[in-house]
């Protein structure tokens, strides 16, 4: 029987819905909207395709997304002056630093920006403040994907508590937020990684999997438990067509739009598997849209949060 295919869409959607009287109403009350400064450096591609993608969305929820560009060339020094000016700037609520960030500017460039972002700013979720809360599970501003993984799984009922989960995947953006925040619904987690002894044994316990690994089709139906619950988080852009033809049949939609566009933004769960997992969460449709959502969501908490101080 074909998996129950959790619409990642519609749940974007309401969650804006819930944003937006919010954001009204802090409008009217601190007589301007949420701010929100998204700092991007160099024209990576797919980065230009997300922050243009997150300014429209938080034009579209009434909040004020301003663009702060910098060339590839930039010193780290000119980003962290950015990053400073946000800071000190009272209109902006939330301060978004796109990664990748240029390797040119050094391995910990990212870490040491993240770092410099004010906590009460960080829409993100990646500040070590921010962090630390959410191991203790009183954190506000959580890591946007994970956070809309689990607004994925809550309102479409999918029960947390007592069940197994497996997170496959260990990044301090997905994998680790992703494991606490299921733990503080009461769900058993294991984390699992690149040096995971028998990953598919370890992962066909598993009531609810979360793939955020980011090679293509990874996770196949022998991972799966049949029924349980399966999460895409990976998004990986193929250009190659071996890759394409080992996942997607001929005639299938994902094989055509791959034959028209070249290209195909592809997750980590082998399609197959909707034949064996109870729900899933495609790629497309499935967490993407979330994660804008709930960056939109972040930097209105943000804003009444500084706003209440
Ligand atoms: P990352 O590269 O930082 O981390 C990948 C993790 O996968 C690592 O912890 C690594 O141990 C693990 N891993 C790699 N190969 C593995 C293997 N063969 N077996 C088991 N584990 C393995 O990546 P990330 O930032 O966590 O992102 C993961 C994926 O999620 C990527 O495809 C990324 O594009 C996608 N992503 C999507 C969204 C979204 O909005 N949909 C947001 C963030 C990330």
């Amino acid at each position: 029987m074909a998996a129950r295919l959790l619409d990642g869409v519609s749940v974007a959607t309401a969650i804006r819905a819930e944003v937006a009287p919010g954001v009204a109403g802090f409008t009217s009350k601190r007589g301007r909207p949420p701010g929100l400064g998204i700092v991007l450096v160099g024209n990576d591609p797919a980065s230009e395709v997300y922050v243009a993608s997150k300014l429209k969305s938080a034009g579209e929820a009434g909040l004020r997304a301003d663009l702060h560009r910098l060339p590839a060339a930039a010193s780290l020094a000119d980003l962290m002056a950015i990053v400073d000016q946000l800071n000190e700037n009272d209109a902006c609520d939330g301060i978004l630093v796109q990664s990748p960030l240029p390797e040119a500017m050094g391995v910990d460039a990212e870490r040491r920006v993240f770092d410099a972002v004010r906590a009460d700013k960080d829409v993100d979720g990646f500040h070590p403040i921010n962090v630390g809360r959410l191991v203790q599970n009183r954190a506000t501003l959580v890591a946007c994907t994970p956070s809309g993984v689990i607004e994925l799984l809550e309102r479409s009922q999918i029960p947390i508590a007592g069940k197994r989960a497996a997170v496959i995947g260990r990044s301090d953006i997905v994998g680790k937020p992703m494991a606490l925040l299921l733990l503080h619904r009461h769900a058993t987690v294991t984390v699992c990684h690149s040096r995971t002894a028998n990953l598919a044994h370890v992962v066909s316990d598993a009531d609810i999997v979360v793939a955020a690994i980011g090679r293509p089709g990874f996770v196949t139906r022998d991972f799966i438990k049949p029924g349980a619950v399966v999460v895409d988080v990976g998004t990986t852009p193929v250009s190659d067509r071996a890759t394409i033809e080992r996942l997607f049949p001929p005639g299938s939609k994902r094989r055509e739009a791959f034959e028209r566009r070249g290209q195909l933004v592809v997750g980590d769960v082998h399609p197959d598997v909707a034949e064996v997992a109870g729900a899933l969460s495609p790629v497309p449709g499935g967490v993407g849209p979330l994660t804008i959502a709930l960056l939109l969501k972040n930097t209105l908490l943000a804003a009444q949060a500084r706003a209440s101080v």
